[in-house]
């Protein structure tokens, strides 16, 4: 076992602790570590390797603004791209030195009395620990993937697949399949197994809205031109901006007008599928931006297939063989694939990281709703700054674009605790309230709760703790620099323990 203090621990080497490490290093601070249970970086796009697998947000917004890539093959770009993207970005800003791979955190715990974040992990199998003033949490929120809790689905004697570990060695060719799921990772998978597998049954439980996706190879001139025109990349990349935050002004507030989205998604059921019951079937009930809008151009032509068929009656439960639905039938499979998306307001992640009141993440937010305050601090979690914390996801632009905001945010505060020298940062309570009525008050219009449908962007309580409502621009705003007056600190003293708790901000002239 060893053990060792950093000024910073990163748990996660996907796009936030990638960025949160790169920035750290531009602003000149060289004690800080990367932790991720991965070999190497991406995150997301290193875990979901199935056929398919694909961005929905175009190519020249879905990357870092400081690292713009002239080079991208296509108008989206695929899993391998995006990968290979990341893992260059590292390499050019020589993250790899900080950064321990195939390292699990398994336990992070703040001690009150060193005010140090006391880390358990493990590597090559054995246990380790380090102590780290500041925590860092990008984790992602797309990452522990859900198994559907169906009845005898441990008695399956064929095999079971998660879109996020899926198996490259297993050859699907003729197999008969099931696919479990019509979401996001589902509507790419599909359409790739269709072409090879004897038979495939799709179970849906809720259709979702599909636009066409209008995705295509670049052409050699258009990369030279994206490499030698100035500010060329970053005019299309701020067109593509401009359009999608008009979207979400129509999912926050005026849901009516994304009408002609939802004519556009009817338009694309009606070319892709020739049967009426099927397009029937395949018609959401609920309006459109509810659930994250789909792109596709080959979901329904795949439905449309004779060795697919898509299946409406909800499962009852998996025996040895195969699959019965609600309506009595049986049907035998080789394969189960479970596209059924990831534990998001219930990650196993928030039962390993325990505050100053000795309860974890996961109590806090099981008794209090999922909540933090900028979906970075959570009072009671000291010097811990999640990134894509509760309230800053997105149905309709780049994550990149969030995740470079809090990063913003991320290095002003440690500026600040520098600058202070703060031994305790903790965001108080009312502001963290404050925070989050603003937040549900911007929601109340907005498609996600008044559109009639149930989704992954709900906590338990049912209510949209996931999502950013509104421009995105306006987070940006608000993540520019660390707010101090909105937290509880107190200064680090020359044995560096706490001088003073104030519950005022220190410094601030009042
Ligand atoms: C299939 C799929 C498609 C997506 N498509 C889009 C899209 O089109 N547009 C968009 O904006 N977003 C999309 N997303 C969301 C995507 O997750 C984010 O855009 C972004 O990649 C998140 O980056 P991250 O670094 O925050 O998290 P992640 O990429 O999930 O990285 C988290 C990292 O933390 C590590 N980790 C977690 N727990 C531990 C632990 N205990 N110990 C050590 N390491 C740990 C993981 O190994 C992982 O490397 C998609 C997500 C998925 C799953």
């Amino acid at each position: 076992m060893t053990t060792h203090d950093v000024e910073i621990a990163i748990i996660g080497a996907g796009f936030s602790g990638l960025g949160a490490a790169i920035k750290l290093i531009q602003e000149g601070v060289d004690d800080f570590v990367v932790l991720d249970r991965g070999r190497d970086f991406g995150g997301t796009w290193r875990d979901n390797v199935y056929p398919g697998a694909a961005c929905d947000v175009p190519s020249h917004l879905y990357s870092y603004s400081f690292a713009l890539n002239p080079q991208w093959s296509r108008s989206y770009s695929h899993q391998p791209e995006i990968h290979r993207y990341i893992n260059a970005v590292a390499d050019e800003h020589g993250v790899a030195g900080h950064t321990l791979f195939g390292t699990e955190v398994t336990h992070a715990e703040w001690d009150e009395d060193t005010h140090r974040w006391n880390l358990r992990y493990t590597r090559d199998g054995e246990q380790h620990t380090m102590t780290a003033r500041n925590l860092v949490g990008a984790v992602g929120p797309l990452c522990e993937p859900n198994l559907p809790d169906i009845d005898g689905i441990d008695e399956f004697g064929g095999t079971i697949v998660h879109s996020a570990r899926w198996d490259t060695d297993y050859d699907f060719a003729g197999k008969r399949v099931a696919v479990i799921g019509t979401g996001a990772s589902a509507i790419q998978i599909v359409p790739q197994l269709g072409r090879v597998v004897g038979h495939m049954d799709v179970y849906q439980r809720t259709a979702p809205w599909i636009i066409p996706r209008n995705e295509r190879p670049y052409l050699g001139v258009e990369n030279w031109a994206f490499k030698h025109v100035p500010g060329l990349q970053a005019a299309i990349r701020g067109g593509i901006y401009t359009f999608n935050e008009a979207v979400a002004a129509g999912m926050t507030y005026a849901p009516k007008a994304l009408k002609p989205v939802e004519a556009l998604c009817r338009a694309n059921i009606f070319r892709g599928i020739r049967d009426p019951e099927l397009r029937k079937a395949v018609t959401p009930a609920f309006a459109v931006g509810c659930k994250r809008i789909l792109k596709s151009n080959d979901w329904y032509p795949t439905l449309d297939r004779d060795n697919v068929d898509l299946v409406t009656s909800g499962i009852d439960r998996i025996t040895p063989t195969g699959i019965v639905t609600a309506d009595g039938t049986v049907r035998d499979v080789d394969v189960i694939v479970v596209a059924t998306g990831f534990h998001v307001t219930d990650s196993p992640v928030f039962d390993t990281i325990v505050g100053a009141a000795g309860e974890s993440l996961a109590q806090v937010w099981d008794r209090e709703g999922m909540a933090a305050y900028k979906g970075a601090f959570v009072h009671g979690f000291p010097n811990m700054m999640l990134l894509i914390g509760p309230s800053t996801g997105l149905g309709h632009t780049s994550m990149v674009y969030m995740i470079e905001s809090q990063l913003n945010y991320l290095v002003d505060y440690i500026r600040t605790v520098r600058d202070r020298g703060l031994a305790r940062v903790d965001v108080s309570k009312s502001a963290q309230d404050a925070f989050n009525t603003d937040v549900q008050h911007s929601l109340r219009r907005s498609v996600w709760v008044t559109g009639g449908c149930a989704s992954w962007y709900q906590d338990h309580n049912g209510n949209i703790t996931v999502l950013w409502p509104g421009f995105t621009f306006v987070f940006r705003n608000q993540t520019r620099r660390f707010d101090i007056a909105a937290y509880d600190v107190a200064v680090a003293d020359e044995s560096d323990t706490t001088e003073s708790v104030t519950g005022k901000p220190v410094g601030i002239d009042a």
